[in-house]
């Protein structure tokens, strides 16, 4: 790819109209398109084969499907969790899981131990939308790493797009991807329109044609964010970071809590739930200590009365750098049943990957920044 070519990916309906209009092409041929690259999954113009020849040399040397090479996998020795570290056409990285589930696609989260089945029913994606993170929190790798950049639409899209293409080429065509949070690296909502942009390919169906039911966008507490959500389509899920139930312990993991502090966020939270009839899901990341303490848990219960809401507990993912511990399983489910004592519904979220660095950030710290002279595929792990 050189890089005056046009990223077909980055283009929504009206521009690739647009497009083929300027090079006096018929507006159907956006459809046919669109097709070929979110359906078929086709990964080179040559295997078009409805369009004319003409059309396809043209693609070929003005436009791209993509921009990201993968520089780095790393599968979990037990097959459920697969990820890539990518290197994007600027040179910076950023890195996308795989998981597999044995439950239900529509079920809010794995609960502890359900991984025997041998069938995995949910297939997710966990996409980024940034590469680094502004909002800083102490405890997630991201965070620590500081801010470099947003992803464009199309590179938020192409992140599904690998999984979904890698899938159909392994043959696994019938047992597609059936859900994506947005819950990789960065804060989603921050660019919202990119990040809508994505959703929007993602859900069309004349694209990608995921149910907007099926992804999940997960936010530090950014209220602007929130009130668009509540009034914009796709109405996709919505989770928001809690991860303490005060303001000052808050301000401290979730620093844009100084911005959007707890009262306002929850009412925000509110009035989403209002006008959408749709839970939120709360995730709380367990740590040793700081946040995980009976009267903690009560006070969440506390804060989350009466809303239609959903926690989902995480034990921490120790980080390299952070002095942040994970709370002992027992602490755990005592935290769990306190929640659940008080009418709230609570998960614990299976940890995918940790053995692979797949945590929030963890593969891109763990190998480092200088992926310029990498240019081939290690041995996966
Ligand atoms: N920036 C967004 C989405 C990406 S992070 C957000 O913060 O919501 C996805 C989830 O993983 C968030 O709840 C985040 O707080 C959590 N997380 C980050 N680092 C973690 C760690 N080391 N262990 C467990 N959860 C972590
Ligand atoms: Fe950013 Fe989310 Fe990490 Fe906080 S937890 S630093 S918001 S990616």
């Amino acid at each position: 790819m050189t890089e005056t070519k046009i990223d077909l990916l980055e283009l929504n309906t009206p521009e690739l109209r647009d497009l083929l209009a300027s090079w006096h092409e018929p507006s159907y041929r956006a459809a046919q398109i669109q097709k070929w690259i979110y359906q078929d999954l086709v990964e080179d113009f040559g295997a078009m084969s409805n369009l004319p020849r003409s059309l396809r040399a043209k693609l070929n040397v003005n436009t791209c499907l993509g921009s990201l090479a993968p520089i780095l996998e790393r599968d979990s020795p037990n097959a459920f969790a697969r990820k890539i570290l990518f290197r994007l056409a600027d040179g910076q990285t950023l890195e996308t899981v795989l998981m597999l589930y044995a439950d239900a696609p529509d079920s809010p989260e794995l609960e502890e131990g359900n991984d025997a089945a041998h069938e995995f029913k949910r297939r997710t994606v966990c996409v980024s939308t940034q590469v680094g993170c502004p909002i800083g929190c102490p405890f997630c790798a991201t965070g620590q790493a500081g801010f470099v950049r947003n992803l464009s639409a199309g590179e938020i899209v192409e992140q599904v797009l690998y999984f979904a293409r890698e899938r159909k080429r392994n043959g696994y065509a019938e047992m597609p991807l059936t859900n994506i949070v947005i819950m990789g690296m960065g804060e989603p909502l921050m660019k919202f329109d990119i990040t809508w942009k994505a959703v929007e390919a993602l859900t069309d169906p004349a694209r990608f044609g995921l149910g907007a039911r099926r992804i999940t966008v997960s936010t530090s507490g950014l209220i602007p964010g929130i009130q668009r959500m509540a009034s914009t389509r796709p109405q996709i899920n919505l989770a928001v970071s809690l991860h303490a139930p005060d303001d000052e312990l808050r301000d401290h993991l979730v620093p844009i809590n100084r911005r959007y502090p707890l009262r306002n966020l929850m009412s925000a939270c509110r009035e989403y739930v209002e006008a959408t009839h749709r839970r939120i899901t709360f995730e709380y990341a367990l740590m040793d200590g700081i946040n995980d303490r009976p009267e903690q848990a009560r006070a969440v219960a506390q804060l989350l009365k009466g809303l239609l809401a959903h926690v989902n507990l995480i034990p921490l993912n120790p980080t390299a750098d952070s002095p942040y511990q994970r709370t002992p399983y027992a602490r755990v489910k005592a935290f769990e049943r306190i929640l659940r004592d008080a009418g709230i519904a609570t998960t614990l979220r299976v940890e995918k990957g940790i053995e692979i660095a797949a945590g929030c950030g963890q593969l891109r710290q763990q190998v480092g920044h200088d992926w310029s002279r990498a240019n081939s595929l290690p041995t996966a792990a």
